[in-house]
């Protein structure tokens, strides 16, 4: 299981519109079907294999993945 946070005020997704990590994730976890808002937001799923292409094709450098076991 892995822990996907996203910090929205500086992710150029609402505003940019930047897909950039929901088109290099593999497992098409990405999805984004949340209103615009401020703050970190965490999603959980067992289907994230970690291999960090959303961490590395972030230019603001604003989604990490943790590891949760
Ligand atoms: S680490 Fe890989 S599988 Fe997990 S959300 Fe990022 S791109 Fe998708
Ligand atoms: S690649 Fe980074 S800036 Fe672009 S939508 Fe994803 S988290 Fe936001």
């Amino acid at each position: 299981m892995a822990k996907i946070i996203i910090h929205l005020g500086q992710c150029l997704h609402f505003q940019k519109g930047c897909s950039r990590c929901i088109d290099e994730c593999p497992m098409k976890l990405l999805k984004f079907d949340f209103p615009p808002q401020n703050g970190d937001i965490t999603i959980e799923d067992e289907m994230c294999i970690e291999c960090r292409n959303c961490e590395v094709t972030c230019s603001p450098k604003v989604i990490k993945v943790e590891s949760t076991e």
